[in-house]
């Protein structure tokens, strides 16, 4: 935790990227702003049609209520609904500011913390940031550059047994296996082209499961750069070019090959989990994992990461 602090106190975003706390006060300094914002996310051009008149109607913000009503037979509309603010009895303002906390760090945020600033119940905040949390997967994501590196790494229990890169026992159940594949600068994401990555919980470790999550997020005849670990022997039968670094002979780079990038990618979301969360159950470690992957994912965007996760909470809206 303290090393994530002091790392963002050197990172300087620039101008244009910065959000800052009273950016979002102004900018939301209530419910109604809120509710606002939300209404001109998910209708741009306003709410302009009646489903129970059937016709193009005006429409009127109700007052005391989260809601708009046609001029003409009353017959209500909320931008909140479909969405996961529909039916939490939690401020708009609050859920807004729970998706800034989210977004404005790179470390993670407790529910802890929330629940000290805000005094909402403990709860509720873990609630909260669980079903934002639900929203940042990438199930479609593919990675597009022609590098891509790939690791898995073990969450869970202190390590018993097993050999020296981590790699627990094939019998040590207390571990969690992830995989993650991460570009090399990949061509299309955001603004720098800093490559993305893709996590995901995995229920082991075999030559089947790594090459399955290899074919659904790495395009072909791209190049995938590995340790020696027996179960990404044959990718290069796969379509793919496949270099490799012989970790446990202590050798980490060799010219470009290396594993990296997603190393430092574990090392992010393990000193968050440890720090800030403790730890994980098993059966959230995916949506933590989504969290973190969405903002490196969007490391370039400053602190507008914040917007990024209001739109996902409307483009995701039932
Ligand atoms: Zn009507």
């Amino acid at each position: 935790m303290a090393k994530c602090l002091s790392m963002n106190r050197r990172q300087t975003i620039p101008q244009h990227l910065r959000y800052t706390v009273n950016d979002f006060n102004s900018q939301f300094p209530d419910d109604d702003s809120c509710l606002e914002f939300l209404k001109e996310q998910r209708f741009p051009n306003g709410i302009t049609y009646c489903e129970k008149c059937q016709k193009e109607r005006k429409h009127h913000r109700v007052t005391g209520r989260p809601a708009y009503a046609c001029d003409y037979c009353g017959s209500m509309v909320s931008p909140m609904a479909g969405t996961i603010f529909e039916k939490s009895s939690t401020s708009l303002r609050l859920w807004f500011y729970a998706m800034y906390l989210m977004g404005s760090t790179r470390c993670g945020i407790s529910a802890k913390q929330i629940q000290r600033e805000t005094g909402v119940t403990y709860k509720t905040a873990w609630r909260m940031f669980k079903q934002i949390r639900s929203l940042l997967n990438e199930p479609d994501l593919k990675l597009d550059s022609q590098s891509v590196e790939m690791d898995e790494s073990y969450f869970g229990a202190r390590r018993k047994r097993g050999n020296k890169r981590g790699r627990p026992s094939r019998h040590d159940s207390s571990k969690t296996c992830v995989v993650g594949v991460v570009e090399r600068k990949g061509k299309t994401s955001v603004a720098t082209g800093k490559g993305r990555v893709i996590a995901t919980v995995a229920t082991d470790a075999t030559r089947q499961t790594l090459h399955g999550i290899a074919k659904e997020r790495i395009l072909p005849e791209s190049t995938i750069f590995t340790d020696e670990y027996f179960s990404y022997n044959g990718l290069d039968k796969q379509g793919y070019t496949h270099k490799r670094i012989n970790h446990s002979a202590g050798v980490y780079v060799m010219g470009d090959i290396h594993t990296n990038t997603i190393e430092g990618f574990w090392s992010l979301v393990k000193r968050g989990v440890s720090g800030v969360y403790h730890s994980v159950s098993r059966k959230y470690l995916q949506t933590y994992l989504d969290e973190y992957s969405f903002r490196y994912n969007r490391r370039d965007q400053g602190n507008l990461i914040f917007t990024s996760i209001l739109q996902r909470v409307c483009e995701r809206a039932v």
